[in-house]
C-alpha cells in the first residue's frame, strides 16, 4: 500500500494507494464517528464495511444525478438517521460521488467528515483528491459547491477491474495530463506506482494553492478545449477523450506562440497514443463554435486564456488571440 499525504496544515489527510485500500476504512475513519452514511450507487459494485454502524444511501447516475436535489435528498436522509457532526459521510463511487457526497457533507450541520473511496480511474488520480466539491444546476457544470478536504481517500485499485473499458479510459486523460505536470517518470511506473503518482503531483499543487487564487488552474491542463468538445455536445467523446485532444491542441498552440518547440509537441503525441486515445479533432468540427465555448469558459477571465506549456513548465496565459485559436483548430480537424 502507497501512502500519499496532501499537505495542508490542520486539513491535512492521506491518500491509500493500492489493492485492497478499501479495507483500511476503519482505521481512516475519524475518531469518534459512531455511524457513517454511506453514499453510493446501484451500479457501483464496491462494498465497504466501516467498522461502525453504518446505513447505505443510494443516489443516482451520471451527471444529472449530480444535483441540488440529490444534496437535499441525502441530508434529508442523514436527518432522519440522526448522523450528527461527530459521524463521518463515507462516499463510495467515482467522480460523480465523490462530488455530490463531498458536497451534502460539506453542507450537513456545516459541515460533517467525509471520506472518498474512490472506485474510478477518474477520480482516484483526480476527483476525490484536493477538496472541491460541488453540483450542477440546470445553468451549468459545477456552479454550486465548496472546498471540503476528506478526512482520507481510499484508492483501491482492484476495484477498477470491474470498470466499464470507456470509463477506464475517461480515467487515462487525466492521467496523460500528469506527465507534463512533473510526472514525467509515469511511463516507468506499474498501475498501483502511477495513480500514487498523479494524485502526489495532484497533492503538491493543491497544497500550494487550496482554493485555486493561482496556480491549481494548472490541474486543468488540457481541459479548457475538452470542456468546450463536451459542451458542445455533438461529439461522441467522454471526458477523458476530450481531455487528451485539449492535450493536443495545447501543445500545438504553444509551439505556434513559440513557448516548445515540436520536440514537445511530439512528446505530448507520443503520451497520448502511448493510452491509446485520441489525438485528432472529429473531422465534423465547428471551429467557430468551439472558440465561442472557450472564451465563454469559466477559467478564461478577460478573453482567451488557456493553460499552457512553456520553458517555465505548464502555466496560465492570458491574451491569446482568436486567430491563433483557430488556425491550431484547423490545422487539427483536417
Ligand atoms: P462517474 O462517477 O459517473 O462514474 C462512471 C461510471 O462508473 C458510473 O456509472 C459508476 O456507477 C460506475 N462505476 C464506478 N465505479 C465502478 C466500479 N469500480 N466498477 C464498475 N462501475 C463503476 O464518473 P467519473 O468519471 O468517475 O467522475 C466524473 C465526475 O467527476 C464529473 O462530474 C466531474 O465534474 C467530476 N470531477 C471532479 C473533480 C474534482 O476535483 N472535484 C475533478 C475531476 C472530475
Amino acid at each position: 500500500m502507497i501512502s500519499v499525504p496532501v499537505a495542508l496544515g490542520e486539513r491535512s489527510y492521506d491518500v491509500l494507494v493500492g489493492r485492497g485500500a478499501r479495507h483500511r476504512l476503519l482505521e481512516v475513519l475519524p475518531v469518534g464517528a459512531v455511524r457513517a452514511a454511506v453514499v453510493t450507487q446501484e451500479a457501483v459494485p464496491v462494498h465497504v464495511d466501516a467498522g461502525i454502524e453504518q446505513r447505505t444511501f443510494l443516489m443516482g447516475e451520471g451527471e444529472r444525478a449530480k444535483d441540488l436535489e440529490t444534496v437535499e435528498g441525502l441530508c434529508r436522509q442523514f436527518s432522519r438517521w440522526g448522523l450528527t457532526r461527530a459521524d463521518v459521510v463515507v462516499a463510495v463511487g467515482g467522480g460523480v460521488v465523490t462530488d455530490t457526497a463531498g458536497f451534502a457533507a460539506a453542507v450537513y450541520h456545516r459541515g460533517v467528515a467525509v471520506v472518498h473511496v474512490a472506485t474510478t480511474l477518474l477520480a482516484q488520480v483526480d476527483a476525490a483528491v484536493g477538496g472541491k466539491a460541488g453540483v450542477n444546476l440546470p445553468e451549468g457544470k459545477n456552479l454550486v459547491g465548496s472546498f471540503w478536504q476528506p478526512a482520507a481517500v481510499l484508492c483501491d485499485t482492484e476495484v477498477l477491474e470491474t470498470l466499464p473499458p470507456e470509463e477506464y479510459r475517461s480515467g487515462l486523460g487525466e492521467m496523460a495530463k500528469y506527465h507534463f505536470l512533473g510526472g514525467e517518470d509515469l511511463e516507468d511506473c506499474n498501475l498501483d506506482e502511477r495513480v500514487a503518482r498523479c494524485v502526489g503531483i495532484k497533492a503538491a499543487v493543491v497544497a500550494a494553492d487550496e482554493r485555486e487564487a493561482g496556480r491549481r488552474a494548472i490541474l486543468n491542463y488540457g481541459h479548457t478545449l475538452g470542456h468546450a468538445l463536451e459542451t458542445a455536445g455533438r461529439y461522441d467523446l467522454r471526458h477523458g477523450e476530450a481531455v487528451a485532444i485539449g492535450l493536443l491542441f495545447a501543445a500545438r498552440l504553444a509551439e505556434r506562440l513559440g513557448r516548445i518547440d515540436d520536440r514537445r509537441v511530439n512528446e505530448h503525441l507520443r503520451v497520448v497514443e502511448g493510452y491509446g486515445l485520441p489525438t485528432a479533432l472529429p473531422a465534423d468540427t465547428e471551429v467557430e463554435r468551439l472558440v465561442e465555448l472557450m472564451s465563454r469558459d469559466k477559467k478564461a477571465v478577460g478573453g482567451l486564456t488557456f493553460v499552457l506549456d512553456g520553458p517555465c513548465g505548464v502555466e496560465p496565459a492570458g491574451g491569446v488571440s482568436r486567430a491563433d485559436v483557430e488556425a491550431v483548430l484547423k490545422e487539427m480537424s483536417t
